[in-house]
């Protein structure tokens, strides 16, 4: 039985995915073999990665002048990738908005002067700060969505000529957004997209940097290498890309990414309402900052919260605890969450609640 997986990352895939990947395990079309036994360079895998591309750039209404990349290394390698290729004349402005955003900031300090503009750190990242206008720099980095304290930025900030770099890896894909206002977007496959091993990058043509022959930069670092050889500088993660290609088509299927965010805001309603009137749980995150996808609680008893997550897991809802830094339980409630997994856990909070008042 498939239980409802409330996992932060690797996330649950839609059923309707896995069955279509099932289907197509031993045979990829005519083709004589499946998906992960192809050459990269085979005619048959270039059309999945073409269209993969494509409806990617069609579900994110992507502009001409965005390229798109398949790359490996996670979003963490990407902490290091972007100061490596965008800190030109050396200096970047960060939000710290939690512990994936410190990381970004703290690794762009190996490359140039990383500046925190704003932090939410006095307040265990439960809120997204205030900013003031960003300075002169290269690029202005920030953390759309913060996986593990359950805050997004409902507005984004003011960066002026400074290109916009965006963390999405835990709500690409989640809604609509505007990728004309950013330079650089990536986001780890993981959650939204498909399985671990891919990583996606969407970066703005000028951007794209060119280094000179004797740049210490590793070949593999440069996104001009990437974008040079249509992310076949090397073996791309082949059968990650092709699932993220049938979850596109699955998004596509339910309506696109409009569709997504009304149902997104659906699923999280039914837990935020059910949270804001209970009197054991409390939601750690209030009002417009609240992430749509991660969804932290707590009861403030550990001892209360851990007989949650044990009794959750008996009753097929799995992966609940919440990261050691924010305590409690945690929902991941991606894409692929049914709405029905988040009834099932409000109903199950519901029982539990009178059971142990
Ligand atoms: N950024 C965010 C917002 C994340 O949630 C994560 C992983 N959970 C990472 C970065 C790191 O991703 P990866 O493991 O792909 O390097």
């Amino acid at each position: 039985m498939r239980v409802y997986n409330f996992s932060a990352g690797p996330a649950m895939l839609p059923e309707d995915v896995l069955k279509k990947a099932a289907e197509e395990m031993l045979e990829y079309g005519s083709s004589g073999q499946s998906v992960m036994e192809m050459s990269h360079r085979s005619k048959e895998y270039q059309a999945i990665i073409d269209a993969c591309e494509a409806s990617l750039r069609e579900v994110m209404n992507i502009p001409d002048n965005y390229k798109v990349l398949f790359l490996q290394g996670g979003a963490s390698m990407q902490f290091a990738m972007i100061p490596m290729n965008l800190m030109v004349k050396g200096k970047a402005d960060f939000v710290v908005t939690g512990q994936w955003a410190t990381k970004a900031y703290k690794e762009a300090q190996k490359f140039g002067t990383a500046n925190a503009v704003a932090s939410s750190k006095d307040k265990t990242f439960s809120y997204i700060p205030q900013l003031d206008e960003s300075k002169y720099a290269d690029y202005f980095h920030i953390c759309l969505n913060n996986t593990i304290y359950g805050t997004k930025f409902s507005k984004l900030p003011e960066t002026g000529n400074v290109p916009l770099v965006a963390d999405m890896s835990s709500c690409i894909l989640s809604e609509p957004i505007d990728v004309s206002k950013f330079g650089l977007i990536y986001a780890g496959a993981q959650k939204n997209m498909g399985p671990a091993g891919l990583t996606v990058v969407i970066i703005r043509d000028d951007l794209v940097r060119e280094f000179p022959e004797d740049s210490k930069v590793p070949t593999m670092l440069q996104y001009k290498t990437h974008v040079d050889n249509g992310s076949m500088f090397n073996t791309p993660p082949t059968y990650a890309i092709y699932i993220l290609r049938l979850v596109l088509e699955w998004i596509k299927g339910k309506g696109g990414l409009q569709a997504m965010k009304e149902l997104n805001e659906k699923k999280a309603k039914i837990i935020y309402d059910f949270l804001d009137g209970s009197k054991m749980f409390n939601a750690t995150v209030q009002g417009e900052d609240r992430s749509l996808m991660n969804i932290p609680f707590v009861t403030g008893n550990d001892e209360l919260d851990a007989k949650f997550v044990a009794e959750a897991k008996k009753n097929g809802l799995v992966n609940i605890k919440g990261h050691r830094s924010v305590g409690g339980m945690r929902a991941s409630v991606y894409n692929a969450m049914p709405i029905e997994g988040c009834e099932a856990l409000v109903s199950f909070m519901k029982k539990f609640e009178e059971e142990n008042a």
